[in-house]
């Protein structure tokens, strides 16, 4: 029995029968725009443009930005607006040609000011807007001035001075204020708008409804309004990407069994005891435990470690192949380039002196005998351990006994070679994956970009690593003063990488531009020591060459475009010289410098650029990648406020991050709350959240979860 508010009395019946009611009939938010002959054909086609047919999508066109209406003060010739104004006069004025209907002629005012303004072939609109009638009208001022009226409908909108409106994203045919008119107009439809979220959550959270969020939206009632309202939508967009996140996870793990490896440590504790040649960082060690943890888990690991360059993430990723190995299982380190896997092979055989576990190297330019002996030795179980590219998860790649995968730069995988190497497991058993990437993520992005994994991060850099010194340089004195250093650091003995610029354009111009440098500087700055080159055009072969002359002593230079990205371990080399560093980004920047200040002396990295960008004086500023990541994002997000930037985070169109972290960590709990009583979304409080996770992320994001 619904009884009065803070009390116990019942309601009696007339109350009950006068209250309220609301009841949202969401199939009316399927009614058609207005169409062509209400609007024109230019402004229903714009519609069109902008994927507004309904009601609904309308109401689901959220404005961009908040203000000022178009007045007729700020109207200039030769353009096509929408204003919102008053009848002051109107009357029809002959034409004089014959077969021609009188124009009509109007004097109409806003706040700003009064125009007259010409409406043609319409003589009965002198009765329908009399004197003191709101307007809506799309005029077009021609060069001379004049005023004419190519679209008008009457409005109850009210524009009162310096009142701010939603701006909308608009289009060639309909601009904001049309869009605003048409909204008002159907605004009473979002009363039939679905609330998504259960409503204890929502007054856990102190959420207002999503039709108020929306109204407070589209036509605030008071300055806060918007800011609310966008709030309101953001959790909503950040809990369904928690929930659709967390559910992929969830299926992955219960989806298939892993084989369990917690069996007594031999061979790693050995390793780890006499043969690791330097002691692990505490960061290292956790890694280690976090690893050991999953792999004894009979679900497949989904790990992700994230550590800067340097951090010493292969010894996490050995430990992880090496506890494979131990138990009788087989290990796969997968890197990006054949660069990155040889290297990591290389680090792998200096990592464990002594151990004789058996490991190869496989990429596609492995010999077809060698790749024949290893795949017949990987299939029978011979081979423990093996390191490669993507020649790893080719149809023919067999293995006896596949129970660990690392792979290496892991957003450089798609979906598919995931799931590939997923399928080498034994029989129904995937294998568990440590992914690992040196791009260090705040961990509000982590949560959306990562959302699906386990985290682990190594911050701290292993104990004696050299400082590097970071300069912007600029102008023909510095240039000269940072080949001098140069030279100095070659004549010490130690070695130094050029980057070329970045040309976005195109491969071969990037190429052409290296190989220029590479000249000058073999001829005349840097004459007399020995210069090799590396781009991205070069067949594999001479690629190799160059890193191999330039890895073992027997180049002084490297000039390469920035191929030398990721993965190259040269501690000798202490110099890194940056052409055009602007042109990159900071993440780029900062694993570009990643390659210098691994050996035991101090090093010197020099960013050729304007001393007064952001970027460059972060990374002077800076070394450690976290906070350089999070820099970066505070610039980028300052870059879009000023519409510097051309593409913004597609994935929402309401959260901002990193504004709306502590959103983002709300929604996180929440999905993870909700996923924990009801992992199917079967409840009835949780049927809409299914229905808007489905419409958001598509069919699979309901997908059962295996038991
Ligand atoms: P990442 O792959 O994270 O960039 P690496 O694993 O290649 O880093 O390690 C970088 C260098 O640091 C390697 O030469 C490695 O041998 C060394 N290293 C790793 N861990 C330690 C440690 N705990 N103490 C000293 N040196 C270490
Ligand atoms: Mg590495």
């Amino acid at each position: 029995m619904p009884v009065q508010f803070a009390s116990a009395e019942p309601f009696g019946d007339a109350q009950l029968a006068g209250a309220p009611v609301r009841l949202p009939r969401p199939s009316r938010l399927g009614a058609p725009l207005p169409g062509a002959e209400e609007l024109g054909p230019r402004a229903a086609r714009a519609l069109e443009t902008l994927g507004l047919r309904t009601v609904g999508d309308l109401l689901e066109h959220l404005p961009r930005a908040r203000g000022e209406a178009r007045t007729i003060a700020t109207l200039r010739r030769g353009e096509t607006a929408t204003v919102i104004v008053e009848v002051q006069k109107i009357d029809t004025r002959s034409v004089r040609r014959r077969g021609m209907k009188p124009r009509v002629e109007a004097t109409v005012a806003d706040h700003t000011g009064s125009t007259r303004v010409s409406f043609f072939n319409q003589p009965w609109l002198v009765q329908r807007y009399p004197r003191g009638t709101r307007l809506l009208l799309t005029v077009r001022i021609d060069e001379r001035g004049r005023v004419s009226v190519t679209a008008h409908a009457p409005t109850d909108l009210q524009v009162a001075a310096e009142a701010q409106v939603a701006q909308y994203p608009a289009s060639e045919g309909i601009d904001s204020t049309r869009i605003l008119a048409l909204m008002r107009e159907h605004r009473a439809a979002v009363a039939d708008t679905l609330e998504p979220l259960p409503a204890r959550m929502r007054a856990a959270e102190r959420l207002p409804d999503r039709p108020a969020a929306l109204t407070a939206l589209h036509v605030p009632a008071t300055e806060q309004d918007p800011e609310g309202g966008r709030r309101r939508l953001a959790f909503d967009e950040l809990l369904l990407v928690q929930l659709a996140l967390l559910r992929r996870r969830a299926r992955r793990e219960r989806g298939a069994a892993a084989p369990r490896l917690g069996g007594p440590r031999e061979l790693t504790a050995r390793w780890l005891r006499d043969g690791l040649p330097f002691p692990l960082t505490t960061d290292q060690a956790n890694a280690l435990e976090d690893v050991d943890h999953d792999l004894a888990r009979t679900h497949p690991m989904q790990r992700l470690l994230m550590g800067e360059v340097g951090s010493g993430k292969t010894v996490v990723a050995l430990f992880a192949l090496l506890r494979a190995v131990e138990q009788g299982w087989q290990g796969a380190l997968m890197a990006p380039t054949e660069t990155l896997a040889e290297q990591h092979f290389a680090t792998i055989q200096t990592l464990m002196p002594g151990e004789a576990v058996p490991a190869a190297l496989l990429t596609g330019s492995t010999t077809a005998a060698r790749r024949a002996d290893v795949l017949g030795k990987l299939a029978s179980g011979e081979l423990g351990l093996v390191v490669g590219t993507h020649a790893l998860i080719e149809p023919d790649v067999r293995f006896a006994r596949l129970a660990v995968v690392v792979v290496d730069e892991q957003h450089r995988f798609g979906v598919r070679q995931r799931a590939a190497l997923d399928a080498k497991g034994r029989g129904d058993l995937a294998p568990h994956v440590l992914h690992m990437t040196a791009t260090p993520i705040p961990r509000t992005l982590a949560l959306v970009e990562h959302g699906d994994l386990d985290h682990t991060v190594l911050r701290e850099l292993p104990r004696g690593r050299q400082p590097i010194e970071t300069y912007v340089a600029s102008g023909e004195r510095e240039r000269a003063r940072a080949y001098e250093r140069i030279r100095e650091e070659l004549r010490a003995g130690r070695q130094a990488f050029v980057v070329c610029p970045l040309v976005e354009e195109s491969e071969a111009l990037q190429a052409k531009a290296a190989r220029a440098e590479f000249e000058r500087l073999r001829d005349t700055e840097l004459k007399g020591f020995r210069v090799v080159l590396m781009h991205g055009q070069l067949r594999p072969r001479e690629k190799q060459e160059a890193m191999a002359a330039f890895a073992a002593g027997g180049a002084d230079v490297l000039v390469a475009t920035s191929v030398i990205e990721v993965g190259i371990d040269v501690p000798n080399a202490t110099v890194m010289l940056v052409e055009d560093a602007e042109r990159y980004g900071i993440s780029q920047l900062h694993q570009l410098r990643g390659r210098i200040g691994r050996g035991e002396h101090a090093s010197l990295c020099l960013l050729f650029g304007p001393k007064e960008s952001a970027r460059l004086k972060a990374l002077a500023a800076h070394r450690d990648g976290f906070r350089l990541a999070q820099i970066d994002l505070e610039l980028r997000r300052q870059g879009e406020l000023i519409g510097t930037r051309q593409h913004g985070d597609a994935r929402f169109r309401v959260a901002l991050l990193p504004d709306d972290a502590p959103l983002l960590e709300r929604a996180h709990l929440r999905a993870a709350a909700i996923l924990r009583d009801d992992p199917e979304l079967e409840r009835p409080e949780h049927a809409l959240l299914a229905q808007a996770l489905a419409a958001v992320y598509g069919p699979e994001a309901l997908a059962p979860i295996p038991a």
